[in-house]
């Protein structure tokens, strides 16, 4: 039985607990609390009495600490890739990338311990200058969605530790059990008590209680759009900050100078790796008409290649969605599509084969044409299904990719730097790839626009919103 984690060790409860399922068989792999007001009291307390110490570690001690944490997690990897794949579906080699990913982005930011800077300002009256302080806001609360548990912890953790705050994380509750061992695997790296701490339980309980803890002092989001507006007015009454890493509809484009080859893989792997469950994922295409017809061609060649399974059998490229419900919304939108008119080109049902019948798998679909009031392009889709539009040029491309309520990623395929450059303008995201897709550097700042949110992860500027600024002004005594 899982434990959360407060204080760095496994605290037991009474509470009730709750199961955490294999997608890929539907049987239960272990249950976890239902932390309620009281034990995130608890651990919001346990983050702030360690706040007192960690803030005044010198950073370069912070960074030092976090590198070792980093190591002894990378120590670790095949264990935890294991743990993710159970827990939440995706095939084992993802997962190993995923916690490598987790492990480079803390890599990262225990570098960037060295060069934490403020600043001066010489001159500023008669006798007087002026400095500008950096400092850490206290506990951060860390909310996290089921689809990549760890790299978006990660994203978390890095900045806000190397920065001096300490943190309470609230993992999904279907994937709380790697973000569990992970809190272990930090502290037996000598992380200090209290600088980590993991809650377990449900949005609405555990989640709201964290959000309104009076000593919380910031909340790092990242999750569907509809909750994030809720954790942004929870977070108003007490004037928190928040930074909201929320949906997506990206876009590509395929332009009739694109490299096809590269441009149908780039869309088979942007649109179906972690099964379609990613934020920045392919989730409307639209191809110039000239060439729509080869590449869908070649599009639809890599698709049907694409095998489905269980995350732990080898050579599986597409493990099940990872909830029922998750399966029972891409459902409804894939038939929503097909009822207005959008041509099934692959997949649009659940496997056949006898041993897929328990797990949520689905397979690999790929819709040709959907009304543009369709649900499949005016929502977030957030399984395997890639609707695909032809459109005249460049214009309409990226007039339809804006239609879109969503701001986060997005790319375009071209040979012509005119065309990539009109694009990176003008298309409204957070990130614009020209001919690649996906890709998250922890040397670019990350987030979306529109409603897909506020803030950076990533790059020196993720550092910006785990510290506030503080200004000083010196006057020479007897100036
Ligand atoms: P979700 O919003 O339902 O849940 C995310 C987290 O918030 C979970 O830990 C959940 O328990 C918690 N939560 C739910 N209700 C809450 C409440 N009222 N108060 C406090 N916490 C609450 O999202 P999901 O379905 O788990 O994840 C999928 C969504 O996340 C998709 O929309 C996806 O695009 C988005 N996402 C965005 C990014 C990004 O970086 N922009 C990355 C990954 C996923």
């Amino acid at each position: 039985m899982a434990e959360m984690f407060i204080g760095g060790e496994f605290v037991r409860t009474q509470r009730e607990r709750f199961p955490v399922l294999n997608p890929a068989t539907e049987e239960v792999l272990d249950t976890v609390p239902l932390a309620g007001p009281e034990e995130v009291d608890l651990a919001v307390r346990s983050a702030h009495q360690a706040f007192q110490t960690w803030s005044a570690t010198p950073a370069a001690r912070r960074g030092d600490l976090l590198l070792r944490a980093a190591q002894h997690v990378h120590d670790h990897l095949e264990e935890l890739a294991r743990t993710l794949t159970l827990e939440q579906g995706k095939p084992l080699r993802e997962a190993r990338l995923e916690i490598r990913r987790f492990v480079e982005t803390l890599v990262h930011y225990a570098g960037l311990g060295r060069n934490l800077r403020g600043g001066y300002v010489p001159n500023l009256d008669e006798g007087a200058y002026g400095l500008v302080l950096k400092r850490p806001l206290g506990v951060v609360a860390a909310i996290v969605p089921w689809n990549f548990p760890t790299t978006l912890l990660g994203n978390k953790l890095g900045p806000a530790l190397v920065a001096g705050n300490t943190v309470v994380a609230k993992p999904a509750e279907t994937t709380p059990l790697a973000t569990l061992r992970i809190a272990q695997l930090l502290h037996e790296a000598g992380l200090p008590p209290g600088v980590f701490n993991v809650v377990t339980g449900t949005g609405p309980q555990t989640g709201e209680a964290l959000v309104r803890h009076p000593l919380v002092r910031k909340v790092a989001f990242t999750g569907s759009t509809q909750v994030g507006k809720r954790i942004m007015a929870l977070a108003a009454e007490g004037v928190k900050r928040v930074t909201l890493e929320l949906g997506g509809s990206d876009p590509m484009i395929v332009c009739d100078d694109a490299d096809l080859d590269a441009a149908a893989s780039a869309a088979s792997v942007g649109r179906f790796f972690n099964c379609g469950q990613a934020c920045v994922a392919v989730k409307r295409l639209f191809v110039f008409e000239s060439v729509a017809e080869p590449f869908v061609e070649k599009l639809l060649a890599k698709v049907r290649r694409l095998r489905v399974g269980p995350g732990l059998e080898d050579g599986v490229h597409m493990g099940p969605l990872h909830t029922q419900r998750q399966r029972e919304r891409i459902e409804e939108q894939v038939q929503d599509a097909l009822d207005r008119g959008a041509r099934l080109l692959a997949g649009g049902r659940r496997p056949e084969d006898p041993r897929l019948q328990k797990g949520f798998f689905y397979e690999p679909t790929v819709l040709l044409e959907p009304d543009p009031q369709a649900r499949v392009a005016q929502e977030e889709v957030f399984g395997p299904v890639l609707p695909i539009w032809r459109v005249a040029d460049l214009e309409e491309a990226i007039q339809r990719a804006n239609s879109s309520p969503y701001g986060l990623g997005s790319s375009i395929w071209t040979r012509s730097l005119e065309r990539a450059s009109v694009a990176a303008e003008r298309l409204e995201a957070g990130y614009t790839w020209v001919n690649s897709v996906n890709r998250i550097y922890d040397e670019l700042p990350f987030g979306g626009t529109k409603q897909s949110g506020f803030g950076k992860e990533h790059g020196l500027e993720a550092l910006d919103y785990y510290m506030e600024t503080k200004s000083v002004v010196v006057r020479a005594l007897g100036g």
